[in-house]
């Protein structure tokens, strides 16, 4: 977990990359599901939340995680959530799933801290590939490419990173909600912090360290 833009997509690809779990993003399947042609309207009208930069309803969020995690888990496979668990009744509804797959004490937490001010000012720089979803940070850390070096996609401002929407998901999706969800698992014992403020590659190696220790 973390406040939108504080790196949760690409640190969630990396540990992908590195110890074999599938990605559950809610954020690109809730944009999965607003592109699908068998959208019902009671789910369309769930999702103008999404573009205003509000939180959707729990059952979405539900309904979308709870069938991506089954299927991985039918087949033994870990997963890294991203982004699918943000306020405490979330965690709860979560920790309840696990209990019931007896898979509660299975499950780690890690929140990439980030100031609201400085994910604010991440999400109106970043670009990320139409394609294959890669994220091109700070223009000021890391000279954005044309063209996504990854698979060569057009790399574009996601809608729900213009000024307006990006400073709603910060307020509303930032620290300050962010806060008790922290607190709420640190008192479970499963929480682990990182400096979302240092290079990806720091994070990269610290969320490692912390993985290769735990598992
Ligand atoms: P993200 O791609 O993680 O930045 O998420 C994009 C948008 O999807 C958010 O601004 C929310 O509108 C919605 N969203 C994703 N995950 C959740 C969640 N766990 N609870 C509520 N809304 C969510």
């Amino acid at each position: 977990m973390g406040a939108p833009g504080s790196g949760k997509g690409t640190q969630a690809k990396n540990i992908v990359k590195r110890f074999g779990y599938t990605h559950i993003s809610t954020g690109e399947s809730l944009r999965a599901l607003a592109k699908s042609k068998d959208i019902t309207s009671k789910e369309l009208d769930a999702l103008e939340a999404m573009k205003e930069g509000h939180l959707v309803p729990d059952w979405l969020v539900y309904q979308v995680a709870f069938k991506e995690i089954d299927r991985c888990l039918d087949k033994n496979g870990g997963v890294v959530l991203d982004g699918a668990i943000r306020t405490v009744s979330q965690a709860e509804q979560y920790q309840n799933y696990f209990k019931n797959k007896k898979m509660d004490h299975e499950v780690m937490v890690i929140e990439i801290f980030l100031d609201d001010d400085e994910a604010y000012y991440r999400l109106v720089h970043r670009k990320v590939c139409k394609d294959c979803k890669q994220v091109y940070p700070n223009p000021e850390v890391k000279q954005i490419p044309e063209f996504c070096t990854l698979c060569h996609g057009e790399l574009v401002m996601r809608a729900d990173d213009n000024e307006v929407v990006a400073h709603n998901r910060i307020h509303e999706q930032g620290n300050a909600l962010i806060s008790p969800l922290h607190q709420y698992y640190k008192n479970l014992g499963m929480l682990h912090v990182v400096d979302g403020k240092k290079n990806m590659e720091d994070v990269e190696k610290e969320i490692g360290h912390i993985l290769e220790l735990d598992i």
